[in-house]
């Protein structure tokens, strides 16, 4: 059943505002033992997945961020071998490391084994890496995982996370980028998605802060659009535990030999450039 009005809306109460898709129906629903996930068929956005009530996926503009989320981090970091993803059930942000040749192991650690499972039939072509043989699924706490984790292990580190809230809200923590930074390599790099810059510059303050307090050397906020996320306008913060930010490999971004669909050098360079509300909203 979808609602009477035929639209599907998620309200941002902190926002005071509201975003909604037309849809065709509802095609699966289920309430697993950590979220409520709703997935839909819809008028323009293809395949839409809600958790909770929340957009996370429509087939219409995810390879924005699941590009944005994975190849800035990829092509800052020399050579980017041991890749650990925390969250990311629907899989898209793993299909995009493994396009990358130098990548050896891409691990994923997902509290919510359904999200993968149900991404696997709504979401074919988000999930039609899980087979390489360089990827690993673990469906647990990322933030044990991290506590857990081998010093000096991963290469990169990208927390495609749900919203601040729930189980989610100790992966934005200092304690959790203090088991980030202890887990990666020399140049190692963490990124994770950090909100809309403009109605939730706190939580993005917040975590650069708490990641300069975990040791990171470099830390810079990439902003990109995101049409069916609150405000449309979306972040990803990354940092660095002992390089700058500004530098990534040009060339080999330029030569890839892989397709994308809105990374490129030049798209790299401009997520990077600083609106001039950014310093004193970001801290
Ligand atoms: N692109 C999305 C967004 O920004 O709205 C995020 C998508 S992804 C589906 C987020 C995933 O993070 C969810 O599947 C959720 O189960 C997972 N997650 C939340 N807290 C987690 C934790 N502590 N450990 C591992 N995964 C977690």
């Amino acid at each position: 059943m979808i609602p009477d009005s035929g639209w599907f809306t998620e309200i941002c109460e902190e926002c005071g505002s509201a975003f909604s898709i037309k849809l065709k129906e509802k095609v699966h629903e289920e309430q697993t033992p950590y979220q409520y996930i709703e997935i839909y068929e819809t008028e323009t956005f293809g395949t839409l997945m809600t958790l909770d009530g929340l957009v996370m996926v429509t087939d219409k503009d995810n390879f924005i961020y699941h590009e944005m989320m994975v190849h800035p981090a990829l092509f800052a970091h020399p050579d980017p071998k041991r890749v650990l993803i925390i969250g990311g059930g629907d899989c898209g942000s793993l299909r995009e490391v493994l396009k990358h040749g130098t990548v050896e192991l891409a691990e994923q650690v997902e509290l919510d084994e359904r999200v993968t499972r149900v991404s696997e039939k709504f979401f074919p072509e988000l999930t039609e890496s899980n087979n390489d043989p360089r990827a690993r699924l673990h469906f647990t706490d990322g933030i044990k995982w991290m506590a857990d984790a081998k010093p000096e292990s991963y290469d990169v580190i990208i927390v495609d996370s749900t919203d601040p809230v729930g189980p989610a809200a100790g992966l934005f923590s200092e304690a959790f980028y203090r088991d980030c930074f202890k887990a990666l390599r020399a140049h190692g790099i963490v990124v994770g998605q950090s909100e809309s810059p403009l109605f939730h510059a706190s939580i993005i303050k917040s975590m650069r802060g708490a990641l300069r307090a975990a040791g990171f050397q470099d830390v810079a906020t990439l902003n990109f659009p995101q049409c069916s996320y609150p405000s449309g306008w979306w972040t990803a913060t990354l940092a660095c535990k002992d390089a700058s930010l500004s530098d990534f490999r040009q060339d080999a971004a330029a030569h890839k030999d892989f397709p994308t669909r809105y990374y490129n050098p030049a798209m790299h360079t401009a997520a990077l450039a600083t609106p001039e509300f950014f310093p004193e909203a970001l801290g």
